[in-house]
């Protein structure tokens, strides 16, 4: 039955975390897991959260909104993970607890303009893109302070920390050494942040990698495909 294979699927999910965790000497409750129910409509994703899971996250906005309102009555929290245009903000932002991919000034000026309109702070991530790649959405790490400093002036919007995608074509050795190189852009830029920026939470790895992410320093993992092994995607 379904829900018994993915609440399987998530124990070891758990159980994987909370090794890595260990080998880098830290604690399973230092890293949260955001399953993405995005291969699967809203039937599928009720089971995660009847699994124990309540973080969840989507890439298109769409999706969460239509999952959203179909499963108003579970207190699941959202994450959009995905790009965001600006004309969706406004829809977006009242159902999510934590936007991952803030990848543009004008994005997180829209945001700030919103979340001050319906008078609530929105948690933000910034996403960069430490691959390089050029298809990846994100800040180059270099204009990083000039970012920050932008985001300051953001009384709305509340940083939290950054997020990255590992580059597609470089394998597990290159995921690797894009999660380095966001954990060292976040040390870097935390002896310069502003006080009203915060940049503890990284959100890095998804299934292929992971465990790996965990021991470059990721305190958020999203992962999607892992939680629905042995389930066939429509
Ligand atoms: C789909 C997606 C994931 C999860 O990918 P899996 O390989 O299925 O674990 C994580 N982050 C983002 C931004 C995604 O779009």
């Amino acid at each position: 039955m379904s829900l018994t294979l993915i609440a399987d699927n998530l124990v070891k999910v758990q159980q994987n975390i909370a090794e890595a965790a260990r080998k880098s000497g830290r604690s399973a409750d230092d890293v949260s897991l955001v399953g993405v129910c995005k291969y699967f409509d809203a039937d599928i994703t009720r089971l995660v959260a009847e699994a124990g899971l309540l973080d969840l996250g989507e890439n298109r906005p769409q999706q969460l909104w239509d999952k959203a309102a179909m499963l108003e009555q579970l207190p699941i929290r959202w994450h959009q993970i995905g790009h965001l245009q600006r004309n969706k903000v406004r829809r977006t932002l009242p159902l999510i607890h934590l936007f991952h991919a803030a990848d543009s000034l004008r994005l997180l000026k829209e945001i700030n303009k919103e979340a001050d309109r319906i008078n609530t702070k929105q948690d933000v991530l910034l996403e960069v893109n430490v691959s390089g790649e050029e298809a990846k959405h994100g800040f180059a790490p270099q204009e990083m302070e000039s970012v920050l400093e932008q985001c300051a002036k953001l009384t709305s919007v509340r940083v939290r920390g950054l997020m990255a995608m590992a580059g597609l074509n470089s394998g597990i050795d290159g995921a690797a050494a894009d999660f380095a190189s966001l954990r060292e852009l976040q040390q870097r830029l935390l002896a310069f942040k502003p006080e009203n920026v915060e940049l503890g939470e990284l959100s890095m790895g998804m299934s292929r990698d992971y465990d790996i992410a965990i021991e470059h320093g990721a305190t958020i993992v999203r992962v999607g495909s892992s939680l629905f092994e042995g389930l066939s995607r429509r």
